[in-house]
């Protein structure tokens, strides 16, 4: 698609996953087991990774079925099979329900960590079972036992990869954790989530067609990430068959797309390659939320609606050669601080989210303040010409949502989200975090404001999305 920028490493298309997995973890990541009767090998994976101790199994309260029957009541089953076949006594399987935040979900923020790490500490092996959260949770549970990953649903990509994203101090925060040891993605399992999950998992997905214009502008700005485009080829080409009519070639898609998009970014060492202003709206949403102890939507599903905002943006970007500018006399405001903490003011008057958010914000402008670009500018064309093939159309983002079913608009998030909200979190991308997007130099220029916020709405109803 574009030329590669270095031959750091080589594009793992061709690997199986179980290959990928061990090139991508150096061996931490034993196997990725996938397909239809995959929880079958729970048992063996059970015997080959226990020889003697506690097993704990950590799932949240959600019920969940395979096939009529209870999911629980199966891991259970082949949990306790497989320590009668070791001569192990049964009772070595103790079970720990992560408690559910009053109102919400399961959220790993320090109080669920710190009982997960308590209810762990005599675990010989720790089996999560459950979506995105209680995987990020099982990472953080023990740092030696082997980890088995049951995965329940195609939500999220943050399975095959040693980070966990967490809640800390109120604000979503990614973290080194560690590998699983094995992943398991039963087909009948994850094709009988309800279908919301699966829509999440597509949002997740489609976030690899904006994502790395920010990763790309952050590396050759100086401003962290090193650039390569193997790591995320081989995760467009799995995201390539997300749009396939047939649902069980779609859905093997969508597999290889989250599951190899984990292993690239453990690969990468980092979350920026697949993480850009797509996945910064839907954590700035997941923090007003929290600061509200309000609701909110499914990660992927915002960041797929987020997608086809950032895929507009760039449109606009492009057709107005926005970027067509000396970097090396770009300066944030004078009154960054301030804007900064208006922005969380809003919705945290205590003023904590806003001294969190500085923190990173004050970083990342002492960060740029001392970062060379002055090679950006020599290679401008260039540069433009690299982002404008990076970034397909909304439309494509959208279609490929709507072939799922799911959400492409602001407004079919549950709950909605309205224009004010969805005004105020594209206006606070650049007051969130240390990363650069392509948002911080909008803002340095002085174009980061309603009115461009406006065309980009427009834009993106165009294609299908918006508000
Ligand atoms: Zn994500």
């Amino acid at each position: 698609m574009e030329p590669p920028v270095n031959t750091r490493s080589k594009n793992p298309s061709t690997l199986t996953l179980d290959e990928h997995a061990v090139a991508a973890s150096g061996g931490e990541l034993q196997h990725i087991i996938t397909g239809t009767g995959a929880l079958n090998s729970l048992a063996e994976v059970v015997t080959t990774l226990h020889p003697a101790g506690q097993v704990l199994l950590l799932r949240d309260a959600t019920p969940k079925t395979i096939n009529g029957v209870d999911l629980v009541e199966t891991v259970r089953g082949i949990i306790t099979t497989a320590l009668v076949e070791l001569e192990a006594d049964p009772e070595s399987l103790v079970e720990f329900v992560v408690p559910a935040k009053a109102g919400h979900d399961v959220v790993a923020n320090e109080e669920t960590i710190a009982a997960v790490q308590e209810a762990a500490q005599e675990a010989t092996l720790v089996i999560g079972l459950g979506s995105g959260t209680i995987g990020d949770i099982s990472k953080m549970a023990h740092h030696d036992a082997p980890l088995v990953l049951v995965q329940t649903a195609l939500s999220v990509n943050g399975f095959a990869d040693p980070l966990s994203v967490l809640v800390l101090n109120g604000a979503k925060r990614t973290s080194p954790s560690r590998w699983p040891s094995v992943l398991l993605i039963d087909d009948d399992v994850v094709s009988q989530a309800p279908a919301r999950m699966a829509q999440s998992g597509v949002g997740d997905a489609v976030a690899i067609w904006s994502a790395p214009a920010d990763w790309y502008l952050s590396s050759k700005l100086g401003m962290g990430g090193n650039y390569d485009p193997n790591i995320y080829l081989p995760i467009r080409e799995a995201g390539m068959v997300l749009q396939d009519p047939d649902d069980a070639v779609a859905r093997d898609g969508l597999v290889h797309a989250l599951t190899r998009g984990g292993l690239q970014i453990g690969m990468a060492g980092s979350t920026a390659p697949l993480s850009g202003v797509d996945h910064l709206v839907s954590h700035v949403l997941d923090m007003a939320a929290m600061a509200e102890n309000a609701e909110h939507d499914y990660h992927g599903t915002q960041v797929g609606v987020a997608t086809v905002i950032a895929l507009s943006l760039w449109e606009i970007i492009h057709e107005r050669d926005l970027l067509n500018v000396d970097t090396v006399e770009l300066e944030y405001p004078d009154d960054l601080e301030q804007r900064t903490r208006e922005t969380w003011n809003r919705i945290d008057p205590t003023g904590s989210l806003g001294d969190e958010s500085w923190r990173a914000v004050g970083n990342k402008a002492k960060k740029w303040a001392s970062a060379t670009r002055a090679a950006f500018d020599a290679a401008g064309d260039e540069h433009r010409e690299h982002l404008t093939g990076l970034t397909p159309t909304a439309h494509f983002a959208a279609d490929t949502l709507l072939r799922w079913d799911a959400p492409t608009k602001f407004s079919q998030l549950t709950p909605p989200v309205d224009e004010d909200r969805a005004r105020w979190a594209l206006l606070a991308l650049p007051f969130m975090r240390d990363r650069l997007t392509v948002c911080d130099l909008l803002l340095m220029r002085g174009l980061w404001n309603d009115e461009l916020i406006d065309e980009v709405f427009a834009r993106a109803e165009h294609a299908g999305g918006g508000l």
